[in-house]
């Protein structure tokens, strides 16, 4: 086996391709596939039907696996785990495992930090460092896998919205999910996989594109300009407008439903009149409104939506005739929920 400066971690690569780059036979490249995605079993040793001298040369190869498992919390409210993952060059990463009554959800992190700043957001406080490769969006998932102890014909739900904005490293989200997806893998159905955006609109018609039937949703979290500028401060550079036009564009395309995010932070972005300009925002456009209040970052300075608010929102959009919930903030004893991840161990 010859292993090169540009070699891959195999849970980048694709059955064929590992047979490939680590000069084995296909058969070989697809049982190794298999014990790494569909066993989650990353200890080269316990891989017995591979050939002692195989499992040898690959014992001996440096940066097979892109991640390592450096802590797992557990929350004790509702099962919601996070784990802290290291990469190669020392970078820290989070990912996070939702339970809900029959089925699991994996949140992954597409980028190491968040360029998008985004006022309400630890992790765009935290900055942005650098784009994940594939392996490391793909391990992140093998390792909740793997922790979770899921049955191998058990699939999760993806939804890329950990850290990062996932179509800012497009091609690195692209390609995990045709790992992922992979049938001698995981084999997650693409339904099952949700990306989000904060509003990318190069990206959104990018996606428009893509010809698997997975899920978009989109964090809006305010339907006029001036506030959602302040609050997501992509929205300068692609306004509500533009947007707008985007999603209509992507529903011709795809016709899937949109999701949209809207997270309730008190006396900024919840109340009935802001209900009925996400109504106007909606005309044109299938899509169902999840709504969730902000879960508390320290130092930020807004606060979570009443319980009254919060209702009187919904029940505006409903009144609409949208589709709307109230979701549940889950997590947030161990700083999973959304928009919490930022390595508090650290900082
Ligand atoms: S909300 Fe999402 S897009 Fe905005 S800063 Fe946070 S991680 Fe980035």
């Amino acid at each position: 086996m010859n292993r090169s400066e540009t070699d891959k971690p195999i849970t980048a690569l694709l059955p064929e391709e590992i047979a490939r780059q680590v000069d084995m036979l296909p058969r070989e490249g697809r049982q190794l596939y298999r014990w790494i995605h569909r066993k989650r079993i990353f200890d080269i040793a316990a891989m017995t039907d591979l050939s002692k001298a195989l499992r040898n040369t690959l014992q001996e190869q440096d940066h097979l696996f892109a991640l390592k498992l450096v802590e797992k919390q557990r929350s004790e409210k509702e099962g919601t785990s996070k784990v802290l993952l290291k990469c190669l060059d020392g970078e820290e990463i989070e990912s996070v495992l939702l339970r809900h009554v029959g089925r699991v959800t994996f949140c992954l992190s597409s980028q190491a930090g968040c360029a998008l700043n985004c006022s309400f957001c630890a992790t765009g406080q935290s900055g942005f460092r650098r784009n994940l490769t594939t392996a490391e969006i793909v391990e992140q998932a093998l390792h909740l896998a793997h922790l979770e102890n899921l049955p191998e014909n058990s699939t999760p739900n993806l939804v890329y919205m950990g850290m990062g904005e996932a179509f800012q490293n497009y091609e690195a989200v692209m390609n995990s999910i045709a790992l992922l997806t992979h049938p001698e893998g995981m084999g997650i159905g693409a339904r099952k996989i949700t990306l989000s955006t904060a509003g990318d609109v190069p990206g959104i018609e990018r996606f428009s594109e893509e010809p698997q039937q997975l899920r978009l949703s989109v964090s809006l979290h305010a339907a006029d300009d001036e506030l959602r500028s302040s609050l997501v401060p992509l929205n300068r550079r692609y306004p509500l407008k533009d947007l707008h036009r985007a999603l209509q564009h992507y529903q011709e395309r795809r016709s899937r439903q949109i999701t949209i995010e809207w997270t309730l932070m008190k006396d900024i972005n919840d109340s009935p009149a802001q209900a009925k300009q996400l109504v106007r925002f909606l005309e044109g456009l299938d899509a169902v409104v999840n709504a969730i209040p902000w879960n508390p970052v320290s130092g930020l300075p807004y606060a979570p939506s009443p319980g009254k608010a919060q209702q009187a929102f919904i029940a505006t959009l409903k009144q609409a005739g949208i589709k709307a919930t109230l979701r549940r903030e889950r997590g947030g004893d161990i700083d999973a929920a959304c928009g919490q991840l930022r390595l508090r161990h650290n900082s």
